[in-house]
């Protein structure tokens, strides 16, 4: 797997998908390996992240982020190694994070990478435990969730790079954690291995009297990063004073429409209403301020032992676009990541 053999491939957005995005929502393209300008360098990328907010950027619906041009590289957070540099501060062999997006090798400015040292942490965990996804749960449990002991947390995407986080820390925290998610080698893990107190299949027939057997003292903490009909389950086990992190609506990101349903706005509303429910949604950069303590401690419980994570690793950048619509359709077990060309940190 070497990125030098073709150039520098490029994956582009070709066209917006309407639903699932397919293989005429990308295109591969080669070109030369770039050369950095005064206060540039240049990454070969080893790891591309995989995430489910790349399927937002890939419509022109007004967001919290631009959207992806028609035939712009991918957007992506990446780590990779430096090739060359004329940016001070950075040498060739030095591993940088950075937005480098689908590609082989990406040009940084100056602010666009971060140095990562790897003898502190495996370089990879720079996308996802120790980084983007790993703030997102520390921070919304922190801000929003605020986990107390003896308190019942539930959340779906429970094996995810998010829902991991979320579940562990709660449980650090003393919490109940019911998680929720899609296959039973998932829901051996969040048993078996993350401790979690309960894991549930969403998808069962009956899955609302389980969560509410799993819940004997309803829900103060429900993690929402998926929406869809299980909030139509949780609403009703809200205990007074509960809080909903609004993380994520994976289950909507395909959707070329929001479905049309009787209206739910005025029973959800009374909820909130009567039981004095907190809703917010938040963005992972919100919380930009607290990077540096959110390292601290997770990089702490990870020596440690308290926290484990799960990455899954798929080969080569060509097949980005297809685990990308696996991701969307619940096919990753763990953190994504494409390897784009070897990890010299790994191995001999
Ligand atoms: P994951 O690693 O958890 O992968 C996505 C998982 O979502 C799938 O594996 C699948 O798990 C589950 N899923 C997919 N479709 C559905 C569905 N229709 N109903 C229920 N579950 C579904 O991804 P992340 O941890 O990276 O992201 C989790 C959530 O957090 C996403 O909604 C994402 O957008 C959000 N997020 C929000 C951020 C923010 O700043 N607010 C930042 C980062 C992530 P299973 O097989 O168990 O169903």
């Amino acid at each position: 797997m070497d990125a030098n053999d073709d150039g520098n491939r490029r994956i582009v957005l070709a066209a917006r998908p309407r639903g699932e995005p397919n293989a005429d929502s990308f295109r591969l393209e080669h070109g030369p390996i770039p050369e950095p300008n005064e206060d540039e360098l240049v990454a070969r990328t080893i790891y591309l992240s995989l995430d489910p907010y790349m399927r937002g950027r890939m419509n022109d619906a007004p967001s919290y982020a631009a959207a992806v041009e028609i035939g712009e590289v991918m957007t992506g957070g990446t780590v990779g190694q430096v090739i060359a540099s004329k940016l001070d501060g950075f040498e060739i062999g030095d591993f940088v994070l950075a937005q480098g997006g689908w590609q082989d090798y990406a040009t940084l400015g100056a602010g666009e990478a971060r140095r990562l040292d790897p003898s502190v942490a495996p370089i990879g965990s720079a996308l996802g435990v120790l980084g983007m996804p790993g703030l997102t749960a520390w921070s919304g449990l922190r801000e929003i969730g605020r986990p107390e002991p003896g308190e019942t947390l539930v959340l779906a995407a429970a094996s995810g790079a998010v829902g991991a986080l979320v579940g562990q820390i709660a449980k650090l925290r003393g919490c109940r954690v019911v998680g929720l998610a899609g296959s039973a080698d998932k829901r051996a893990y969040l048993l078996d291995e993350l401790g979690f107190d309960a894991a549930l299949d969403y998808r069962a027939p009956d899955f609302a009297a389980t969560l509410e057997a799993a819940c004997p003292e309803g829900i103060d903490i429900y993690w929402e990063n998926v929406g869809g009909p299980l909030f139509e389950a949780v609403l009703p086990l809200l205990n007074t004073f509960a809080r909903v992190p609004v993380c994520g609506l994976i289950h909507w990101y395909n959707a070329t429409s929001l479905p049309k349903v009787t209206d739910p706005t005025p029973a959800l509303m009374r909820a909130i209403l009567v039981k004095r429910l907190t809703l917010r949604g938040f963005i992972v950069f919100d919380h930009a301020d607290l990077q540096d303590e959110f390292v601290t401690e997770i990089g702490a419980w990870l020596r440690e032992g308290k926290i484990r994570y799960r990455e899954d690793v798929r080969d080569g950048l060509e097949n980005a676009p297809d685990a990308f619509a696996g991701l969307l359709r619940g096919e990753n077990f763990g953190k994504l990541l494409i390897r784009v060309s070897d990890d010299p940190t790994v191995g001999g």
